[in-house]
């Protein structure tokens, strides 16, 4: 952690990433967005081909639809729902007492309809099941979005509030399967090209709790996920820039995706840490973009 910690200390030294007195939740300089965006476009150009439909949605959802999706079950610890004040002018005085007294003045907010998006696909897979029976040859769906995580932490890699850019299929178990293998290739082409050294493996997500455990290990011996590995912080423990995903019917199940025939659609995903990338490249060609390696450069200004 020291070596995270030093390299957030660099980063706001440089005004790349701006304090805001919250770990994990930052402002960003413009030379930072602009690596980031240009990350975003070498992504959009490796699936250019691939007829996706891009979808925008806004870093939060309907509290109703992440409900369903299951994701309190997973991941109660990372959740981030948006509360109100709903009370009248009496509950007002009294909210003002508390913050003038410095006691806690949150209790009196209300859950509204809306929460935090945990991951770009979130959104879409409510929306896909609204459509109704998905083609023979599935679809491919191009989304970006900010996500939160309640993880705090001094790693700056390890935000609160970042943005994922994903590419979504829902099709076959064959379909799904093979967009996956797709973009195990690509996404090793895509940071190699940036002359970043990575490394692929198995992973599991943090599932809460005791039987939490027994899911990650699930994940695991069925090969669900993988990850492309950077070493940011540490080489011994480096950091998840990109994440391969199959849900295998989960998603379908849950939603009632199904395809022409009946059958319940499979769904997999490919996820970038735009944030998590940008950073691996300010780690390792330095914090002044002009003095990057000619390739690295090339791949992102060509
Ligand atoms: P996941 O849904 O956990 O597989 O996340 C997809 C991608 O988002 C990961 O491969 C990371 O690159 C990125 N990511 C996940 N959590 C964070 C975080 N706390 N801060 C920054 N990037 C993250
Ligand atoms: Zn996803």
């Amino acid at each position: 952690m020291d070596q995270a910690v030093r390299f957030l200390d660099l980063l706001f030294d440089a005004g790349l990433l701006i304090q805001t007195g919250v770990d994990g939740l930052y402002g960003r300089s413009g030379a930072f967005e602009d690596v980031l965006n240009r990350v975003d476009a070498l992504a959009t150009r490796y699936g250019a081909d691939d007829g996706a439909e891009t979808l925008r949605f806004p870093p939060a959802m309907s509290r109703r639809a992440f409900e369903t999706s299951g994701y309190l079950k997973s991941f109660p610890q990372l959740a981030g729902t948006v509360h109100s004040f709903c009370g009248n002018e009496r509950d007002h005085a009294r909210l003002l007492e508390c913050l003038g007294a410095g006691d806690d003045w949150t209790s009196g907010q209300q859950a509204t309809d809306v929460v935090l998006t945990p991951a770009a696909c979130y959104p879409l897979y409510p929306t896909l099941a609204k459509r109704g029976p998905l083609p023979d040859d599935g679809k491919l769906f191009d989304l970006q979005s900010y996500c939160f995580r309640h993880e705090p932490s001094l790693d700056p890699a390890r935000m609160q509030l970042f943005r994922m850019r994903e590419y979504v299929r829902a099709g076959t178990p064959e379909q799904v399967l093979a967009f996956r293998e797709t973009w195990l290739k690509r996404g090793e082409a895509m940071i190699r090209s940036l002359g970043l050294p990575l490394t692929i493996d198995i992973a599991n997500d943090p599932f809460f709790g005791r039987a939490g455990k027994i899911m990650a290990s699930g994940q695991r011996d069925q090969g669900l996920k993988f990850e492309l590995l950077v070493p940011i912080n540490s080489a011994a423990e480096p950091t998840a820039c990109l994440s391969f995903n199959y849900h295998q019917d989960h998603f379908g199940k849950t939603w009632g995706i199904a395809m022409a025939d009946g059958a319940t659609a499979h769904t997999a995903c490919v996820g970038f840490g735009l944030e998590r990338i940008t950073l691996a490249l300010f780690k390792h060609h330095g914090l002044d973009v002009e003095a990057w390696p000619t390739p690295a450069r090339d791949v992102l200004w060509g």
